[in-house]
């Protein structure tokens, strides 16, 4: 897999600066330079013509599968017509407009409106800023801290990378930083007293966090930021009663839901959104990823018409919103993303998501769930996930430094099928794209075999 021959490889390790990598192992050439080149489907490849089945969707955004002519011809014909216009002070163009309209008709009730942004992380931090804003239209300037969840991912940027509750993504970064609090994850595997039931767990994490309300003091609590279901941080499905126990806390003091749909929205648990699939109802909705299927870059908030109300009130008070950047609704973003809206309407792609999810998971528990390493195999929807351990009866969980997750996710890809070792565990995930087969299912499942039993066979 090491290609030091090659100089794009040479120039890889010499120039270019990778998000989220070793800088050390890859400067030194200890890891892999992977080059891609192409994709069609569910399949990538690189420059050296080796294909992949992608079972990560990139990282879980390329929804509608790869080389999609639809997306590229709107792009190429937006890049002709007008690469770039603005959006402030009230312009848009047909696409922004468009899609807005067409995410209000696709998104839970009582949304109103979307600000447009170009990553998940950036569309975070507009969420915490207009949650400050509208606490202050609303005379309440005490009321500004977010309670986000250890193991939550919410970006990585100095507040965004705050909110998300992952080690490794606060490490000699000075994070988390005021105001942010986290509270319990959602984690029933890993819950302490093994003693609960789900919904004894869920009710465990509802009182944990009106304990914290309590603590601060409820007129300082502004927001409370969840993913529906706990994605980067292990891909876990909320245990059972979660989210109706969390919102009952949150309306008792006045507390905004922030659902952030990045991974979730626009299909991938077999319902347009997350928050319908587990009836939340979010005042802010973050989205990314699947909104253009990572065609461009383009994130966006969605705003409850109760938020809204009050926003326009404080620019009535205020003047213009000070909120913006150059490329909000960038004309390409925003063409991309119009069809591939309209795409994941033709393939039917949401019920695929689900039917060929739950086929997907079922195989997968079948062949690895009564390895004597396996602990759990979970997920919903388009997303799966397999957690490693020692010791299945006692949940005894292996040395992290024995790096079991990522081995296997290494032999995975020497098989030719792409999975995700998540950050902090040993946990395997999957999230393929939302066109995945049941033929190309299989193919996965076979592989991800074949690669944990290696792996435990050399341990
Ligand atoms: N929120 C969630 C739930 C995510 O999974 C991610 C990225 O994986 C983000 C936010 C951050 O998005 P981005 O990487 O586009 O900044």
């Amino acid at each position: 897999m090491l290609d030091q021959s090659n100089e794009l490889a040479a120039w890889d390790r010499d120039h270019f600066f990778h998000p989220s990598t070793h800088m050390g192992t890859h400067a030194r050439g200890e890891s892999p330079t992977r080059i891609m080149a192409g994709g069609e489907g569910v399949t990538v490849w690189d420059n050296n013509g080796r294909k992949s089945i992608d079972a990560f969707a990139g990282l879980y955004c390329v929804n509608v599968g790869y080389g999609r002519q639809k997306i590229s011809d709107a792009i190429a014909t937006q890049a002709k017509n007008l690469a770039y216009y603005h959006a402030y002070v009230g312009h848009g163009t047909e696409a922004s407009i468009t899609l807005a309209k067409m995410i209000i008709d696709r998104a839970p009730k009582g949304m109103s409106r979307v600000y447009f942004g170009l990553s998940g992380s950036d569309a975070n931090e507009t969420n915490i800023k207009l949650i400050w804003y509208y606490n202050n239209v609303l005379g309440r300037p005490e009321k500004k801290k977010i309670i986000s969840r250890w193991r939550g991912y919410h970006g990585s940027g100095v507040m965004t990378g705050s909110l998300t509750g992952l080690d490794l993504f606060h490490n000699a970064f000075d994070l988390p930083r005021a105001p942010i609090l986290h509270t319990e994850a959602p984690y029933y595997f890993r819950r302490v007293d093994r003693s609960m039931s789900e919904e004894q767990f869920s009710q465990h994490c509802a009182d944990k966090l009106e304990e914290m309300i309590l603590a601060e003091g409820p007129e300082t609590v502004a927001a409370f930021i969840g993913e529906p279901i706990l994605g980067t941080g292990g891909i876990v499905p909320p245990p059972a009663g979660y989210w109706e126990k969390i919102q009952a806390v949150l309306k008792k003091y006045d507390v905004l839901l922030v659902a952030d749909e990045v991974v979730t929205g626009f299909g991938r648990l077999g319902t347009m959104f997350g928050s319908d699939h587990y009836g939340m109802k979010p005042d802010l909705i973050t989205i990314a990823k699947g909104l253009t299927s990572a065609y461009a870059p383009l994130s966006g908030v969605i705003v409850a018409d109760k938020m809204w109300q009050v926003l326009v009130q404080g620019s009535d008070k205020l003047g213009s919103l000070g909120h913006g950047w150059t490329y909000s609704a960038h004309p390409i973003c925003v063409a991309a993303g119009v069809a591939n809206l309209e795409l994941i309407d033709e393939m039917d792609l949401v019920r695929n998501a689900g039917e060929t999810g739950v086929y997907f998971r079922a195989e997968l528990a079948k062949a690895v769930g009564g390895h004597k390493h396996v602990g759990e195999v979970r997920g919903d929807g388009m997303l799966a996930a397999v957690e490693f351990v020692k010791d299945r009866d006692d949940r005894v969980f292996f040395d992290a430094s024995l790096k079991i997750g990522p081995q296997i996710a290494t032999a995975l890809a020497a098989s030719g099928v792409i999975g995700r070792a998540m950050p902090q565990g040993d946990i395997l995930g999957f999230a393929p794209p939302l066109c995945l087969t049941r033929e190309e299912a299989d193919i996965v499942v076979a592989k991800t075999a074949d690669a944990v039993n290696s792996v435990f066979a050399n341990l």
